[in-house]
């Protein structure tokens, strides 16, 4: 268990609830067309879902391009139980 993670950059995050359109988006870094719809995987990989009560609220893929790590939130889960603001 040697892992320092605080040295190394976070993920980026997007947020698709601030996305307009059909939910694609440009790689924060290189500029890339990533859309979600397309699972092809050409463009990107995912690398970890996180579901609550089976709903997805929380994808992390990466970029094929450049390696990046993007977090996607917002996903329109109206998720109960879960204190939210
Ligand atoms: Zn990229």
């Amino acid at each position: 268990m040697k892992k320092s993670m605080s040295k190394k950059s976070l993920p980026y995050k997007i947020d698709l609830t601030e996305i307009e359109g059909d939910g694609s988006f440009p790689c924060p870094k290189c500029g890339t067309v990533i859309s979600p719809e397309d699972e092809t995987e050409q463009v990107y990989k995912i690398v970890e879902t996180k579901l609550i009560n089976d709903e997805l609220v929380e994808l992390v893929i990466m970029c094929s391009n450049c390696g990046s790590k993007i977090k996607l939130t917002g996903f329109e889960a109206t998720i109960e139980g879960l204190p939210t603001r």
